[in-house]
């Protein structure tokens, strides 16, 4: 009998797995795929555990990347069913990560299960990368590995995320890129002094200001494909002055930038300095540091091949043909996009990281049809790596 993508998703809901504890999920999928014989390889490092598990050596190799860990459940009273059980109420499957994203799990384990009882695997290679950090820093998960697999030249044609993408239902939103998003601190340095002698001091409050006005004044870029112009949004201005006749020495703000592929980090960088030069920052009396940290560039998934191989599935399978996204918050997907072509399909976002979390069962149903499509027509219609 085939594997059910219900009860593989229930076991997984039972396992208490907060960023970055195992808490046996990774046993429990590593035991599951070695017994379909995949060959079953740890790569874990300092508290976190990634599980790389592949069948197959050859050309085309699709590889499907998640994480098992989960955000805490939060206030535990306020949730209607306990978040570790895996209970069914009126035909939802509820618990803490189930669809971001034990149950895309689930469902893809249950579709690789479907898809071998049916066919031998004679060309190609079929993986499943999972990690316990994606929630958390995400330094020894996913990016780990990726340094790991450059390192040995670990070859991979085409990956899948199973990030929950879609809105309403299982279908309707497949991700082909993320934005970048950048955090910067700027703060002004001016010279402390008595309000009622300004000439004696440099209130850094104005030019911090103008500065704030000049880069929000005009559009960052117009946007591009598949994405929306870049945007800038201030987060907090703070001076911490206690007094009322004190001007103060420095003054900072914060503000985070959601870009498009037509920026990187660098060209942000840029203009932020000169921006600031323009503004005064480093004149008359006046000083700026700027610090900046980024998450990661965006990216834009341009192999059509790849597109139109999991939209024409997805199409197949739930009947619904799936809008083309890059919005939302980053994922692994960042790291995976470095080594091989990246698509991020999942299932219905709207209660993650909530209290109640739950998706119904029929959804992973049809996630699980979609995803043994994507990997019939990958491996048995002989997807052409080489065509982009
Ligand atoms: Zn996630």
């Amino acid at each position: 009998m085939a594997a059910d993508p219900i009860l593989l998703t229930q076991h997984l809901l039972q396992c208490p797995s907060v960023t970055p504890t195992e808490a046996g999920t990774l046993a429990m999928v590593a035991e599951f795929l070695h017994h379909r014989g995949f060959s079953i390889e740890w790569l874990d490092a300092n508290d976190v555990s990634n599980l790389y598990a592949r069948l197959g050596s050859s050309s085309p190799h699709l590889c499907f990347v998640g994480h098992t860990d989960v955000v805490p459940p939060g206030d535990l009273s306020q949730w209607s069913v306990a978040p570790f059980k895996g209970e069914i109420q009126d035909g939802k499957l509820y618990g803490r990560g189930v669809v971001d994203m034990k149950g895309a799990i689930g469902a893809f384990l249950a579709a690789v299960d479907a898809y071998l009882s049916q066919h031998s695997l004679d060309k190609g290679s079929l993986s499943i990368l999972l990690t316990t950090d994606e929630e958390g820093p995400s330094v020894d998960g996913v990016r780990y590995v990726v340094e790991q697999f450059k390192g040995r030249g670990e070859k991979i044609d085409a990956c899948l995320v199973g990030e929950p993408t879609n809105t309403e239902k299982v279908g309707d939103t497949v991700k082909v890129g993320r934005r970048g998003s950048l955090n910067a601190t700027i703060t002004v340095h001016g010279k402390s002094g008595h309000v009622a002698y300004p000439h004696l001091a440099r209130n850094p409050i104005a030019p911090l200001l103008n500065y704030l006005k000049s880069i929000t004044a005009h559009p960052l870029d117009v946007g591009m494909t598949n994405f929306d112009p870049s945007s800038l949004e201030t987060t907090s201005i703070d001076v911490e002055n206690p007094t009322r006749n004190v001007i103060p020495s420095e003054a900072t703000a914060k503000f985070n930038i959601r870009f498009n592929p037509t920026q990187t980090q660098g060209s942000l960088t840029q203009y932020l300095h000169t921006q600031a030069e323009e503004s005064g920052l480093n004149q008359e009396g006046f000083a700026y540091t700027l610090q900046i940290q980024s998450s990661g560039d965006a990216f834009l998934c341009e192999n059509q091949a790849l597109q139109d191989l999991v939209c024409d599935a997805v199409l197949a399978t739930t009947g619904l043909t799936p809008m083309l996204s890059t919005g939302g918050g980053t994922s692994d997907a960042r790291f995976m996009k470095d080594i091989c072509p990246v698509i991020e399909f999942g299932l219905v976002n709207a209660t993650a990281h909530q209290i109640d979390e739950h998706i119904a069962v029929e959804e992973i149903h049809r996630l699980q049809a979609s995803y043994r499509q994507i990997i019939q027509s990958f491996l048995r219609d002989f997807w052409d790596c080489s065509r982009n």
